[in-house]
């Protein structure tokens, strides 16, 4: 293996560092995701407007009622999702190589160590369309506005709150929505009664699903970039929710 190993996926890259002291001996592997958050303000310098929701222009709805940005109230937004995305999904989990995989294995002391990776979600906010992976549109909601139905591109400024979803459950849509963007799908959407995002294909607490639970079942975007930088096939790496040291061959 040469390192850094680097690979361009859909709308994320990702890279494998070498096994480093530092790291007990393990190996890096990050995701990186750029995302560009544009600030909308209403029109024409005015102090307030209107925006379309999804349900604007999917449903016909009304426009929603924006007003302008307050000064460095975006900046604290763009940085607490910035910060709560990167900390949910950073370093929760670890791959242990196939046992046919010796792409990795080193010499440490005489003896033949075969590492395992720790997968690391770097994200970051880029400031224009150009430089970014994904672009999500922020307006600034006025204070009498009840409602604005967001999307993975479309975002109001109360979205970083935690909100009721089902079954007791609350969910942060930052954390899930980047979960999309990984590639990740709802929990329960191989049940056969899940069709057209009803209810029954976010069922349970998982974090793609209506809670912010987290399980091996969501390292599949860091079971992918493995198979992609090393020609194995995804499902071989193994995962594991705690760091497992190298194995000695
Ligand atoms: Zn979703």
């Amino acid at each position: 293996m040469d390192y850094p190993a680097s690979t361009r996926l859909t709308r994320m890259s990702a890279m494998l560092h070498e096994p480093h002291l530092a790291r007990r001996w393990n190996c890096g592997l990050n995701l990186y995701l750029k995302v560009f958050l544009r600030k909308v303000d209403p029109p024409n310098g005015a102090a307030s407007g209107t925006a379309g929701d999804w349900s604007t222009r999917n449903e016909r709805g009304p426009a929603r009622n924006i007003v302008r940005w307050r000064p460095g109230e975006f900046e604290a937004w763009a940085a607490q999702y910035q910060r709560e995305c990167q900390s949910f999904w950073d370093t929760k989990f670890w791959l242990c190589p196939p046992a046919t995989y010796a792409g990795m294995d080193f010499q440490y002391q005489g003896t033949t160590l075969r590492p395992n990776a720790r997968c690391g979600l770097h994200l970051s906010l880029v400031t224009s369309d150009t430089l970014a992976d994904h672009t999500i549109e922020v307006v600034r909601l006025a204070d009498t506005e009840p409602y604005y139905r967001s999307d993975s591109a479309h975002y109001d400024h109360r979205d970083l709150a935690p909100n009721p979803t089902s079954g007791g459950l609350t969910q942060r849509a930052h954390i899930h929505e980047v979960g999309h963007l990984l590639t990740l799908g709802h929990s329960n959407e191989s049940d056969a009664a899940c069709v057209n995002n009803n209810p029954v294909c976010y069922a349970g607490p998982n974090v793609m699903g209506s809670g912010e639970d987290i399980d091996t079942t969501n390292a599949v975007p860091w079971q992918n970039a493995m198979a992609a930088l090393t020609r194995t096939s995804s499902s071989q790496w193994r995962v594991t929710m705690t760091e497992i040291l190298p194995a000695v061959r």
